[in-house]
């Protein structure tokens, strides 16, 4: 069932949402060659816990860290640890947290240092291809509007969005329905009304859409080794135009 939330919900998820968007940027500051992909998550961690949240990603289904960060081919679910990044690898960062029983969810890819045209290139599309799937996010529109945008953006450019991960609804929980995929025809799923929450997140690769997981059981990677960049926001919708939930 899709909950539509109230004024007041929608004002603590902006609170939560805008905790997870300042964390990003807290991160994007500290991302240069030499950082470790677990310090990034420690400021993180620390970062939202001063600001009255918890990272809502730490301990969901065991997963040990409060940031996901997948490099270079990884596509989601990375997990932070001593890996040092390096002058031309990206960084994809996902963040979520709860305050107040409500959750945020957002995902940028950062370049490290210089990057190669391909890499700024893909990491350029990936973050269109949000856009472009946030502006069919309008009231009276069907679900797969979104979903289509996405991947009409995408394919245009070269690259292929991931089929085995999609977007969700955000309220009282992380993931509520509907799911949201990044691929298929206009014009199916539900409507979509004033109040309804979703996280919607394009995985984009340069090579093919297929991924596998890693033996830790959580990191994803594309079968092919090409890179790939995930973009991320929560919003509601409200009118034509959608409110974003994650901005700092
Ligand atoms: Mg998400």
């Amino acid at each position: 069932m899709i909950i539509c939330k109230s004024k007041r919900e929608i004002d603590y998820l902006l609170k939560a949402g805008s905790i997870a968007a300042q964390a990003q940027e807290k991160m994007a500051e500290l991302i240069a060659p030499g950082i470790t992909t677990g310090e990034i998550d420690r400021l993180a961690e620390e970062f939202i816990s001063r600001n009255g949240a918890r990272p809502a990603f730490k301990g969901y289904r065991g997963f040990p860290a409060s940031v996901c960060s997948s490099v270079n081919d990884q596509v989601v679910h990375g997990i932070p640890g001593d890996r040092v990044l390096k002058e031309g690898d990206i960084v994809s960062l996902d963040v979520g947290t709860i305050m107040d029983g409500f959750y945020g969810d957002c995902a940028r890819t950062v370049p490290v240092g210089k990057v190669s045209r391909e890499a700024e290139q893909l990491i350029e599309v990936t973050r269109k291809s949000l856009e472009e799937g946030i502006a069919r996010a309008q009231e009276g529109g069907r679900l797969t509007d979104i979903s289509h945008a996405i991947q009409n953006y995408v394919e245009q450019h070269g690259y292929s969005v991931v089929r085995d991960y999609v977007g969700h609804g955000i309220g009282r929980s992380m993931h509520e329905a509907p799911q949201i995929p990044n691929f298929g025809p206009p014009n199916r799923g539900p409507r979509l009304k004033k109040g309804m929450t979703l996280a919607i997140e394009p995985m984009v690769n340069c090579g093919s859409y297929e991924v596998k997981t890693l033996k830790d059981g959580w990191t994803v990677v594309t079968c092919d080794g090409s890179l790939s960049a995930h973009f991320e926001d929560s919003i509601a919708i409200d009118g034509d135009r959608a409110q974003i939930l994650t901005k700092p």
